[in-house]
């Protein structure tokens, strides 16, 4: 017998996430506030060019987001890039040198993520792109096995993020990627 009676559930509180920018639940199925305060580690690489670059973004800055957009900058900030419209799967693969890096996470309190990428440009860290974080296209984020033609610097910051996210990585929590 199909159900007749569908009865909606009691109406769940929200608030704005200035990231997603969606109104999402204000606790999480656990029971545990659905917002998390971001720190500096979280949004931005420690590299001065980095920084200086992210100091430039303009709007104030939210300093809580919802525990999915957290989810995402952990997973975003330090994983190196492809140019939009590259083909094929560069995973596993040698990396190449348009190969970039998402240096900087910026939460713009209204206006969304700012996500910052940079490549290495005459030998300098250059901010190249600019990249609203609901438009990013996740094709583009690649996991080479071994450096190839990436530029050292930028495989020497994926690498030394990764062992970051290693060391700070509550106990229990497996790391996802291979
Ligand atoms: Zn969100």
């Amino acid at each position: 017998m199909p159900p007749s009676n569908i009865v909606d559930g009691p109406k769940v509180a929200t608030w704005n996430c200035p990231s997603c920018r969606d109104a999402v639940p204000r606790l999480l199925p656990n029971g545990q506030f659905n917002r998390v305060r971001l720190h500096q580690a979280d949004m931005v690489l420690p590299e001065n060019e980095i920084e200086a670059a992210a100091m430039g973004i303009p709007g104030p800055r939210a300093n809580e987001v919802c525990y999915a957009c957290a989810q995402a900058y952990r997973e975003l900030l330090g994983t190196l890039i492809r140019p939009p419209g590259e083909e094929g799967d560069a995973r596993g693969a040698a990396g190449l040198n348009d190969t970039g890096i998402v240096g900087a996470l910026l939460p713009i309190a209204g206006r969304g993520t700012r996500v910052l990428i940079f490549h290495v440009v005459g030998g300098v860290l250059a901010n190249t792109e600019i990249e609203e974080l609901r438009q990013l296209n996740a094709d583009r984020l690649t996991y080479p096995g071994t450096r190839g033609a990436i530029a050292p610097r930028l495989w020497a910051l994926y690498e030394a993020h990764l062992v970051e996210l290693h060391a700070s990585s509550p106990p229990g929590e497996s790391d996802p990627r291979p």
